[in-house]
């Protein structure tokens, strides 16, 4: 079951807040920061976004949405070894297809290096940051453990005078990459280990995307991100959980370099986990530099790029991102939620169309030989301006292999021997032959149609099974990828032993690539377009399709009782 793990509070007038609305509306109601509500949303730049980001940027964006705020996109783009213009970008276009608009608040944590460098040389003269010579093993290893106090750095006594001007001469490039570094003088004996004279500054002698080779000392995450909310007025600094042990640090910064009263405040929610799903970026990118997937974009992936070329909507990741809810506590959500939330806005949006996967040839031995009927059909029942489209009916038709059995048992409501089923929109066909190549394979089946059972003609002869069909001559050959879970454990995050890697869980049916039978009607599709193919899931056209040879990705299946049956 899904454990949504949210802590709704009480509800005012009529739907219950999640905990960020209640805070946030409580500092309204005291009227905090004039009562402005200012969110972020601060990706690294240094791979793609995935759902789990998605569901960051709607609660970001959305809150600022509801209590008429602003929300800024900013790039916190702190170390140039793993950031790339291409994420920028992707991650610029990805924010935009999901709905969001930060309007002209785009911002980048390196547009603040300048300032940063300012307040470390503050620090540094107010005698709360100093140079330390120490390799980076050591550092890590005098901090200890959070049970005992950690051992103070023999460089915590440097002079103002001499910390100043060794820190100058770090940014000037005189010394190699991670031999110096600039920490805060806080508390080595501190429980929190993010307040043992934590790193402020490492010499890196990188390009950045965006600064060059203009500086070659860069900040910690921690020193930049806290600052950079507070030059851009953010009100509700929104992050996971991970980050609770460093608000203090967070704090203490703004309470050691800002006069005014304004402060950001940061506040924790849980993570998005997904079940058969991972989420780390770094096990995101192994899957893309290892080719166990096409790209970042590959259907397959959890990524906003892969969802939207599997063929999901903005609305859909919108639906599932506020069903999630806000939770304080980590939980997993059961994939299976992000499936639904898709299915039901496909349910509302696509066309209907007939499409056959696995083919078998039905000859109507009475139906006259050359002759076609335009049958009239509804393509979407769910949507009243859906439309009717024309669906060529003939002689000669695929039905799926497994519509068919040889010998079928009780409940079996398809096609076998002497069995009648009702093609859907067209007539009712009896099979009255099954013909077999030399080994036995079941190669065509001869039936006879009903002339006086056409749909829609007012026969009210009732037949159990319906079945899609389509017209040998008329039909459209087209690739179809057929996508499946890319894991095939629950937990794939979850190790065996010690030589257990992650990727030992992939699933190694996720894609099946077959050629399928597509009613003509889509001849003219283009990627996006959505489709139900009738009894068999929601379909895609993919960008790799051209007109003389389309391409189509399996979205999800349809949950119906065919599926259920075929178990
Ligand atoms: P990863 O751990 O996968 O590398 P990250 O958190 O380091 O991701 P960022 O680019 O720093 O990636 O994330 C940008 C924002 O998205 C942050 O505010 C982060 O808290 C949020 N975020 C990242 N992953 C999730 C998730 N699974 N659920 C909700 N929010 C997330
Ligand atoms: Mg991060």
């Amino acid at each position: 079951m899904i454990d949504k793990g949210s802590e709704d509070i009480k509800p005012t007038e009529g739907k219950s807040l999640n905990f960020l609305e209640t805070i946030i509306e409580e500092d309204i109601r005291k009227g905090k920061n004039d009562g402005r509500v200012h969110t972020r949303f601060p990706p690294e730049p240094n791979g793609y976004l995935h759902i789990g980001h998605a569901k960051s940027i709607c609660l970001n964006f959305g809150l600022a949405d509801k209590y008429n705020g602003k929300c800024n996109l900013r790039f916190d783009d702190t170390n140039p070894t793993k950031e790339e213009q291409e994420y920028v970008n992707s991650i610029m276009e990805d924010v935009r297809w999901l709905g969001f608009d930060w309007e002209d608040r785009l911002f980048y944590a390196s547009d603040y290096f300048d300032q940063l460098y300012e307040w470390a040389i503050k620090l540094i003269k107010d005698g709360k940051a100093y140079v330390d010579d120490q390799p980076a093993d050591l550092i890590s290893e005098q901090r200890g453990v959070p049970t005992r106090p950690g051992i103070e750095s023999p460089f915590r006594k440097r002079s103002i005078e001499e910390n100043l001007e060794l820190f100058e001469r770090m940014k000037k490039g005189e010394f190699p990459d991670a031999s110096k570094v600039l920490r805060a003088k806080i508390d080595m004996a501190s429980p929190n280990m993010h307040m043992r004279d934590p790193v402020l500054y490492r010499i890196l002698h990188s390009n950045h995307h965006r600064t060059g080779d203009k500086w070659c000392v860069y900040p910690m995450y921690d020193f930049a991100h806290g600052q950079s909310d507070y030059l851009e007025g953010i009100t509700h600094s929104i992050c996971t959980l991970e980050f609770e042990i460093h608000r203090p640090l967070y704090d203490w910064f703004l309470d050691n370099l800002i006069e005014s009263e304004y402060r950001p405040r940061q506040h924790e929610f849980a993570r998005l986990n997904l079940s058969y799903t991972v989420m780390s970026k770094r096990k995101l990118l192994e899957l893309v530099k290892d080719k166990y997937v096409t790209g970042w974009d590959d259907p397959r992936m959890p990524t906003i790029s892969g969802l939207r070329r599997r063929g999901y909507t903005p609305e859909s990741i919108r639906n599932f991102a506020d069903r999630v809810g806000v939770a304080k506590r980590e939980n997993v959500i059961d994939v299976g939620l992000l499936e639904f939330s898709i299915r039901e806005h496909l349910n509302l949006i696509s066309p209907r169309i007939f499409a056959v996967l696995d083919p078998l040839k039905v000859i109507i031995t009475n139906y006259p030989e050359g002759k076609t009927e335009e049958l009239n059909l509804e393509n979407n029942p769910e949507d009243p301006n859906g439309g009717n489209r024309i669906v060529p009916f003939s002689r000669e038709v695929y039905i799926e292999r497994d519509d068919f059995m040889e010998d079928p048992p009780n409940k079996f409501f398809r096609l076998g021997p002497g069995r009648e089923v009702r093609l859907k929109g067209a007539y009712v066909i009896k099979c009255e032959d099954v013909k077999k190549d030399e080994n036995g394979n079941i190669i065509e089946l001869h039936c006879t149609y009903d002339p006086t059972t056409k749909s829609g003609s007012g026969d009210q002869r009732k037949v159990k099974g319906t079945l899609h069909w389509v017209s040998v001559n008329h039909a459209v050959d087209a690739e179809v990828r057929l996508y499946d879970r890319l894991f095939s454990k629950e937990f794939p995050d979850e190790l065996e032993n010690e030589n257990d890697d992650f990727k030992n869980n992939l699933n190694p049916d996720s894609l099946q690539v077959i050629t399928g039978k597509i009613e003509p009607s889509v001849k003219n599709a283009k990627h996006p377009d959505h489709f139900q193919f009738q009894r068999l899931g929601y379909f895609c056209v993919d960008p790799d399709s051209i007109p003389d040879k389309l391409v189509f990705n399996r979205t999800v299946s349809l949950k119906d009782t065919w599926a259920k049956m075929n178990k």
